[in-house]
């Protein structure tokens, strides 16, 4: 039997190692986020130091590390991967992720992460949509960290009202005991594995649990963060 040759995501041309999912091209053609703060993940002057707002307010997490801007191509991907079950798309966006956070540490020395966590779906939309998209691509990224990812080791507790409609405050008040860490995670390195931060709130009340619970550090590894 013939195998057909597997295709990068963006172009649509055949790959050499089709495992890759993205050919070399498209890789450095992605659009290139602008200088981002390494702590909050959004512009700053530089992104060498923390800017101003975390100096004044730090968020709970140590370091933020994003494959993209919510734009094409890599908006359109995670969208996909949202909708359709997709095992080739997943393990092509954790390479993204993976490249991604392997500059970051060149450049800031990030720890590596010893457990990998993802942001539990609330109990409605995994019953309607069945899976979540995360688990995969956070499997990929345990299996090449050689570390350990805990798919339950956050659960929802409540089920949290729409987040968009509110101000940044009123997020923080809807989500304080939203969730419970239910993983031994004590001195541990984590790196909570999401698809899209847009304000944060999220990441922040989980890496504020977390922390509550012992772990050493926070980073959060996000394919898209709105800047
Ligand atoms: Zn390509
Ligand atoms: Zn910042």
């Amino acid at each position: 039997m013939l195998s057909i040759p597997a295709a990068c995501w963006l172009c649509q041309m055949p790959l050499a190692l089709a495992h890759h999912g993205c050919c070399s091209l498209c890789l450095r053609n992605l659009p290139r986020l602008p200088a981002c703060c390494p702590r909050c993940g959004l512009p700053a002057a530089t992104s060498r130091l923390e800017c101003g707002r975390c100096l004044l307010h730090p968020p709970a997490w140590q370091h933020m590390v994003a494959v993209s801007d919510w734009q094409p191509p890599v908006r359109e991907l995670v969208k996909r991967l949202k909708f359709f079950r997709a095992n080739a798309l997943s393990s092509m966006l954790a390479r993204l992720l993976l490249l991604r956070w392997l500059a970051a540490r060149r450049e800031h020395g990030l720890c590596r992460p010893t457990l990998l966590l993802t942001v539990p779906l609330q109990k409605k939309r995994a019953w309607q949509r069945g899976y979540h998209q995360m688990e995969s691509v956070t499997r990929s990224l345990a299996h090449w960290l050689g570390c350990r990812y805990l798919p339950a080791g956050i659960r929802p507790l409540r089920q949290t009202a729409v987040q968009h409609s509110l101000t940044a405050r009123a997020r923080r008040r809807n989500l304080r005991g939203a969730f419970r860490v239910v993983t031994g995670v004590r001195d541990e390195h984590i790196a909570l594995i999401d698809d899209v931060v847009t304000t944060g709130s999220t990441a922040g009340e989980m890496s504020r649990i977390l922390l509550a619970a012992g772990a050493a550090s926070v980073q959060i590894w996000c394919l898209c963060r709105t800047l």
